[in-house]
């Protein structure tokens, strides 16, 4: 999140967290929003934990709560179409990542609350094939004595007398184009991240996939195995969105094709976005940059629930009147 935007948000919080949703989506002409979770849990994720909090069951049912407190929930299927009320707030929820959690902890919640969502989900990951490289990293930092880590990192990188003192910190920065790296640096540890995905299943399995679908859910693709796009070359970009979106509308049959961009939509390559809606047939595409009003009528940035301080209710007042400030500067 932009350092700007978290200034607005630490300071206008107490007064924020108890907006008038009402009146502020009438200001800001936006009556629905696209709030979006990773994972649901009250137990600890050692491939996670280390990156972003995890919200627990309770946490996440209050805030369930609060949204049907003042939203209608609208299923993805229906946006598209275009079968909602106008003036009438609504809500269009989405998870990232295709964690395992969805189908044992998400779903259940859910479908008592009588919630639809759509769960967003990377094709190289699914029935456990593979390990997101942010994990792999999670995991190293979870197994791996901080001295151990330090020692075998240096030798990897010939650093000689320099020394990676907080192996953690530099694990955290590498990108997507480190992956080898990280795997040798595992390699070197003796963490086999195939081991680790045979034991925790984190993901969802295609069996999973297809109860969640049953229930009335949607599906939609989050790239082939989670690059920040920023980071990598538009040929890329491209066949990350395509493939992956091909996988898993053919595994699926979808009738619909949505796609959520990893980490965030900024730094797309521009002509990607053309492509998408044309050639692609995607419907709708998905950011994660809070609410705010987008150059294609078929892309939405949705809000993420996960905040290491706020819960959603003051999430959601904050992104409205954020939204309000900037549309008055004319942003
Ligand atoms: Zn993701």
């Amino acid at each position: 999140m932009q350092s700007f935007k978290q200034l607005y948000f630490n300071t206008f919080n107490n007064r924020n967290k108890n907006a008038d949703l009402q009146r502020l989506a009438k200001n800001t002409g936006v009556h629905i929003i696209f709030p979006f979770y990773h994972i649901v849990s009250n137990q600890s994720v050692p491939h996670i934990k280390h990156l972003y909090p995890i919200k627990d069951t309770t946490s996440f049912e209050d805030e369930m709560g609060y949204l049907l407190k003042h939203f209608t929930p609208l299923h993805m299927d229906d946006y598209v179409a275009g079968n909602y009320e106008k003036g009438k707030l609504y809500f269009v929820l989405s998870f990232d990542d295709g964690l395992s959690e969805m189908h044992s902890v998400v779903a259940p919640i859910l479908k008592q609350m009588g919630i639809p969502a759509t769960f967003f989900l990377n094709s190289d990951f699914i029935d456990n094939k593979g390990l997101f490289y942010r994990y792999k990293v999670a995991v190293l930092i979870e197994k791996v004595p901080t001295e151990k880590l330090s020692k075998q990192i240096t030798n990897l990188l010939s650093l000689g007398k320099v020394k990676i003192a907080n192996p953690a910190k530099y694990l955290l920065q590498l990108k997507w184009s480190d992956t080898e790296l990280i795997d040798k640096i595992a390699l070197a540890c003796h963490v086999s991240f195939n081991t680790y995905l045979a034991e925790h299943t984190p993901y969802l399995t295609s069996a999973q996939i297809l109860d969640l679908i049953k229930e009335g859910h949607a599906i939609g693709a989050h790239s082939i195995n989670h690059p920040e796009y920023r980071t990598i070359d538009p040929q890329i970009q491209f066949l990350q969105t395509r493939d992956s979106m091909q996988i898993i509308a053919d595994n699926f049959q979808l009738k619909k094709k949505y796609f959520a961009f990893p980490f965030t939509a900024d730094g797309v390559v521009k002509e990607l976005f053309p492509a998408m809606y044309g050639e692609l047939k995607i419907d709708l595409s998905f950011g994660t940059a809070g609410l705010q009003t987008t150059k294609y009528p078929k892309h939405i940035e949705r809000i993420p629930a996960e905040h290491i301080r706020y819960g959603l209710q003051e999430i959601i007042g904050n992104e409205y009147y954020y939204h309000r400030f900037k549309r008055r500067l004319g942003k």
